[in-house]
C-alpha cells in the first residue's frame, strides 16, 4: 500500500529507471492517485481541477467505462482475426458521425500508429512518397510520424527535415506572416502549398498527400482562418494527393459546435485520424477512410495489429462515444467553452500580458506576451502562470513554438462553478504576473 512520503523516492527511482527525455510537467512534480470527472486527487487526497487533460474525455474514472472494461475482461480479450459484434458496433458508431464518403475503419492503439498507417495508405493510393505539412505540427513518436512532425524533427537534437517532407507555415493569424486584419490571410497561407508542390517537382518527387492537425495544438492552439483548409485541399487534390486530417486533439465534440474540426473548415478529408479521447485513457487509435483508399492499401500485404480493435478496445471506444451523446457533452463543451472564453476575453481587455484569446468550445489557448504592442512571446510569463495555477490546484499546460501559449482543454464534463473558479484564480495570477512585468519596466 502506498505511503505518501514515498513521493521523493518514486521521483528518484524514476530518474534511475527511465530515460532523461521522459519529461515531468512541473519542476516540483505532482503525483495523482485517484480521479473523478474533471478532478484529480494527489497522494494526500487533495483535489486538483484538471483543466488540461483531454484524454479523459468523458471524465476520469467514469463508472460506465469501468463497467464495460470489467465485463469484457471477465469474458475474453482477443483480436480482429476473429469475429465479434463489438467491432461492428464500434465501427458503426464511429462511422455514424463521419461524412458518407468515409466508410472504412482501421483500429489501432494510438494516434501515432494511426498517423503512421495514414502515411502508408496515402502512399499506397497515390504511388507518391512526398508529404506537405504545416510547421510546428505533431503527429506521433515513431520514425515515420516524427518525419512529418516539425515540432520534433526541427527540435534541438531532432533528426531534421527529410527530403520528402515540405513544410508550409502554420496558419497562425495572430503572430504568423499573414494576420487577421488581412482579408486574404487564409488564401495566402494556402498558396504556400503551390511552392511546396514546385519543390516536389524540382526534386522529381511525387506527392502522396497533405497532413495537418485540423486545429494545430502543439503549434499553439491555433484556429486557422475560414477557407484555409478548403483552399489547401483543392490544391493538393488537383495533383492527386490525399488529404489527412489529424483530429486527435479536436474530435468527439470538444469544439462544442462541431463534432470534428474539419466541419468548421467545411471540408471532407480523405483520411481522418482519431486518438487520445476515444479511449478515455485506454490506448485506442482509429483511422477512417474511403473504400477506394482502403482498397489501394489492400493490394499490399495483410494488415494486422495484435491489440488494435481488441474486444476490450471496441467495447470501451463505443462506450466513450455513447457517453458523449447520452450526457450531452458536446453541448456542455459549447456552453462551458463560451463561458470560459467570455471570461478570458475580459481578462484580455484587462491585462497587457494577454496578447490573444482564441478557442472553440473546450479547445482554448491564451497567447501570453510581454506587451500587446510588440507581441513578444511571454515564455517566462506562461511558465509563471502555469505554476501559480498549479499552486492553486488548477492544472493547465503551455504550448507553442515559444512555449508561451497557455493551453486549456478540460474533460468535457467540466461544470459552471469550475469555469468560474478558473477565471477567478486566473484573474489573480495574471494580476501578479502583470505587476512583476510592470516592476521590471
Ligand atoms: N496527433 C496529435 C495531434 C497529437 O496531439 C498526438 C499526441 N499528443 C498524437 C498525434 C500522437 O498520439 P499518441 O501519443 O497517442 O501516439
Amino acid at each position: 500500500c502506498f505511503v505518501p512520503t514515498q513521493k521523493a523516492e518514486i521521483l528518484n527511482q524514476r530518474k534511475a529507471k527511465f530515460g532523461d527525455n521522459l519529461k515531468l510537467t512541473y519542476s516540483d512534480p505532482v503525483m495523482f492517485m485517484r480521479g473523478w470527472k474533471h478532478h484529480l486527487f494527489d497522494e494526500w487526497g487533495r483535489p486538483y481541477l484538471d483543466s488540461y487533460n483531454n484524454v479523459p474525455h468523458v471524465g476520469h474514472a467514469h463508472p460506465r467505462i469501468q463497467q464495460v472494461a470489467a465485463d469484457q475482461l471477465l469474458r475474453m480479450n482477443s483480436n480482429t482475426r476473429y469475429l465479434h459484434p463489438a467491432q461492428i458496433a464500434f465501427a458503426d458508431k464511429v462511422l455514424s458521425r463521419m461524412p458518407k464518403s468515409l466508410d472504412v475503419c482501421f483500429f489501432v492503439n494510438s494516434g501515432t500508429e494511426a498517423n503512421e498507417l495514414a502515411l502508408r495508405l496515402a502512399r499506397a493510393h497515390t504511388g507518391g512518397k512526398d508529404m506537405i505539412t504545416p510547421d510546428h505540427g505533431y503527429h506521433g513518436n515513431t520514425t515515420g510520424a516524427i518525419d512529418i512532425s516539425a515540432y520534433k524533427f526541427n527540435a534541438k537534437g531532432g533528426v531534421g527535415q527529410a527530403d520528402w517532407v515540405q513544410l508550409i507555415d502554420v496558419a497562425d493569424d495572430y503572430r504568423g506572416r499573414y494576420r487577421r486584419d488581412d482579408p486574404q490571410c487564409a488564401e495566402k497561407y494556402a498558396a504556400q502549398v503551390d511552392n511546396a508542390l514546385a519543390n516536389i517537382k524540382q526534386r522529381h518527387g511525387k506527392l502522396a498527400g497533405f497532413i495537418a492537425e485540423t486545429f494545430p495544438s502543439v503549434g499553439g492552439q491555433i484556429i486557422p482562418p475560414q477557407g484555409y483548409l478548403k483552399s489547401v485541399y483543392a490544391r493538393v487534390r488537383a495533383v492527386g494527393g490525399v488529404c489527412i486530417a489529424d483530429e486527435v486533439q479536436t474530435a468527439l465534440g470538444r469544439l462544442g459546435e462541431y463534432y470534428f474540426a474539419f466541419e468548421q473548415q467545411q471540408v471532407v478529408p480523405d483520411i481522418v485520424v482519431l486518438g487520445k479521447p476515444i479511449g478515455n485513457g485506454h490506448p485506442i487509435g482509429v483511422l477512417v477512410t474511403s473504400r477506394a483508399i482502403a482498397d489501394s492499401f489492400a493490394q499490399g500485404p495483410e494488415y494486422f495489429s495484435t491489440f488494435g480493435g481488441s474486444n476490450l478496445s471496441c467495447r470501451i471506444g463505443k462506450e466513450v462515444l455513447d457517453i458523449v451523446d447520452d450526457e450531452n457533452l458536446m453541448d456542455n463543451a459549447l456552453q462551458m467553452g463560451n463561458l470560459l472564453l467570455d471570461g478570458l476575453h475580459s481578462l484580455h481587455d484587462k491585462y497587457d500580458i494577454v496578447g490573444d484569446v482564441r478557442g472553440q468550445g473546450l479547445f482554448i489557448g491564451l497567447d501570453l506576451v510581454t506587451d500587446k504592442e510588440s507581441r513578444t512571446p511571454g515564455t517566462d510569463i506562461a511558465d509563471y502562470v502555469k505554476n501559480r495555477m498549479r499552486e492553486n490546484r488548477i492544472l493547465m499546460g503551455t504550448e507553442g513554438p515559444a512555449d508561451n501559449i497557455l493551453k486549456i482543454r478540460p474533460p468535457m464534463c467540466i461544470e459552471r462553478q469550475d469555469v468560474l473558479m478558473i477565471l477567478n484564480v486566473m484573474d489573480k495570477v495574471l494580476a501578479e504576473a502583470q505587476s512583476l512585468i510592470n516592476m521590471k519596466d
